[in-house]
Order: C-alpha cells, then sequence, then structure tokens
C-alpha cells in the first residue's frame, strides 16, 4: 500500500470514528490518543472484576447492583432474555455508560470508571458492535493494516513500511479470522460473516486483553456460526472473551459442556453455572418462557 493511501485510509479512519462517537464525547479516535501508563495487574487471576454496579435511566434500573468476575483467560457466555441488560453492561465495561453506583476493575489495579473511552481502549479493552463497521471500498488487508497501524504500539507504520513482525501478525490473524485467500479481496464483497470476522480481526491485530463480542452470530449462516465458535475457542486462554448470544447452539459448542455461564435478568445475575444446569433452573425458564 503506498503511503498516501495510508495516509487517506488514517483520515477515513478518523472521521470514521469520529461518526460512530457517542454525542457529546470528547474522546476523539480512539486508537490515536495517548498511551496509558499503567498495564492490567492480573497476578490474582481475574481480568475484570464488576462489583455492586448501578445504572439508571430515568428511575429506570438497567444494571440492579451487577456483579461479576471474568477470570484472565476465560471464555464467558452471557444469555438472558432481551431487556436483562447485556448490552448496558458493555456499554458501563467500555466506558460508553457511567453507572450510578459500584465499582469496576480491570485486573487487581486498573479501576475502569476513571478512564475515558479512547483510555479503555489503551488498555487493551476491545469490543465487537453487532453491526460489521468495516471499510468497504479498501480490502481485507487493508482494513487489517489500519487497524494494526491504529494500534499505539504500531502508529509508525501510518508513515513506513511494516516491520515483519506487523506483517506476521497480520497474516496470523488473517489465518484465524478464515479470510487468507481473500485478502486481496474488497471487503465490500464478503459476505456478511465474513465482514463480521473481519471485524473481528481488526480488534485481534491490537492484541486485546478482554474481548467483548454483543451477539457476534446474529445473521450468519449455521457454518459460519460454527466457524465462529471455532475461532472463538482458539482465543480461548490467549484473550479474556465475553460473549453475549441468544443462539443455545452456539453457546453450547463454546461452553463445550462445562464452561460457566452467566443468565442475567433484570439488570442482575439470576444464576450461573454450567448451561445445562442453569437451562434446568426453574428460575431461568420462567424467564425465558415469560418474554
Ligand atoms: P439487553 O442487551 O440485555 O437486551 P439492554 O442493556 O439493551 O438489554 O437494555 C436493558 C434495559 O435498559 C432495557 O429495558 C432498555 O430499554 C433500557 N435501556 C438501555 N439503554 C437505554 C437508554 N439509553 N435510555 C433508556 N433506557 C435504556
Ligand atoms: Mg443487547
Amino acid at each position: 500500500m503506498t503511503p498516501e493511501l495510508m495516509e487517506s485510509g488514517a483520515r477515513a479512519r478518523e472521521a470514521h470514528e469520529a461518526r460512530l462517537a457517542p454525542q457529546g464525547s470528547s474522546g476523539g479516535s480512539a486508537s490515536f490518543g495517548r498511551r496509558l501508563g499503567t498495564e492490567p495487574d492480573f497476578a490474582h487471576g481475574v481480568a475484570l472484576y464488576l462489583d455492586d454496579i448501578t445504572v439508571s435511566f430515568d428511575g429506570f434500573k438497567a444494571l440492579n447492583r451487577l456483579s461479576l468476575a471474568i477470570d484472565v483467560g476465560e471464555l464467558r457466555c452471557i444469555i438472558g432474555p432481551n431487556g436483562a441488560g447485556k448490552t448496558t453492561m458493555m456499554d458501563v465495561i467500555t466506558g460508553k455508560t457511567r453507572p450510578d453506583a459500584g465499582r469496576l476493575s480491570f485486573g487487581s489495579n486498573i479501576d475502569l470508571l476513571r478512564l475515558r473511552e479512547p483510555e479503555i481502549v489503551q488498555a487493551g479493552i476491545g469490543r465487537k458492535f453487532q453491526k460489521p463497521t468495516v471499510y468497504e471500498e479498501l480490502s481485507v488487508f487493508e482494513n487489517l493494516e489500519l487497524a494494526l497501524a491504529a494500534d499505539r504500539r504500531a502508529r509508525a507504520a501510518l508513515w513506513s513500511r511494516l516491520s515483519g513482525v506487523q506483517l506476521d501478525r497480520i497474516a496470523e490473524v488473517l489465518q484465524l479470522i478464515h479470510l487468507l485467500p481473500q485478502a486481496q479481496r474488497t471487503a465490500g464483497l464478503l459476505s456478511h460473516g465474513q465482514k463480521q470476522w473481519l471485524e473481528i480481526g481488526m480488534l485481534l491485530v491490537q492484541d486485546p486483553k478482554l474481548l467483548l463480542l454483543d451477539e457476534p452470530v446474529a445473521g450468519m449462516t449455521d457454518d459460519e456460526t460454527e466457524r465462529t465458535a471455532e475461532l472463538f475457542l482458539s482465543l480461548e486462554g490467549r484473550h479474556s472473551l465475553v460473549v453475549v448470544e441468544h443462539d443455545m447452539k452456539f453457546v453450547a459448542q463454546l461452553t463445550e459442556g462445562r464452561k460457566k455461564v452467566t443468565v442475567l435478568h433484570e439488570g442482575a445475575v439470576l444464576a450461573e453455572g454450567r448451561l445445562g444446569d442453569v437451562q434446568a433452573n426453574e428460575q431461568v425458564i420462567e424467564v425465558y418462557l415469560g418474554r
């Protein structure tokens, strides 16, 4: 890619991020901001800790004293009926919504409630929204290149050639997201599922420590859904993942019959445990049937 194209791509990305930024946010580009001094301390094995978090919208409690802990390297599925507060929980973790009360820490040392949205990204928390937001007119490779260049550790790549290490990282991610054969393809020509993978890849090149995925397989074919589960399983351990999803077959594939699932209801944890156990739980059955 030429420097001119990289530069215009960077401008496109900044404009794009400005459009995506919530009203009133002064954060600007999430990825070109200053460096965060502190790294999360994972020595205690906990990646993310929500404690007694409450979020009210005009008196209505979207989150009601929610407490939850995600271990380092854990893949945690969160299920629950519509309106349970799942997306609001992700909004709080990423700094988009500020809670009325509670504590929120990344590792044992980083108080996320003191950080702004771009600082939370820099601390190593990546979020995948439901709708894919790739640069349709650029190739798959160029999309990943831009995402990498947006990383604080790789900003220099914008103005120079990619280093071997960076190319290796892009190649590694292309493999992971099953798009190596499509690397030179225009992103706009990909299937819906492939665009979703590309967007996950754009998060992965930045090597986030924690990935938040809100309904990642919505609109995917069965085959794409299955391959997405395989992708997430391959990420487990290296990253911590929080996956919100309604598709129970997908959740079953991810949990492999043993992992912990959290059921959210009315802004709090209703049940937690193995998928089979929570699905047999009377209260859980009631909230799902009561929909
Ligand atoms: P879920 O993702 O589990 O379906 P949400 O977190 O989107 O649930 O929503 C939880 C509840 O909070 C819903 O009743 C929703 O209408 C309400 N809610 C979410 N965001 C807002 C907002 N910005 N203003 C008012 N109510 C909101
Ligand atoms: Mg939601």
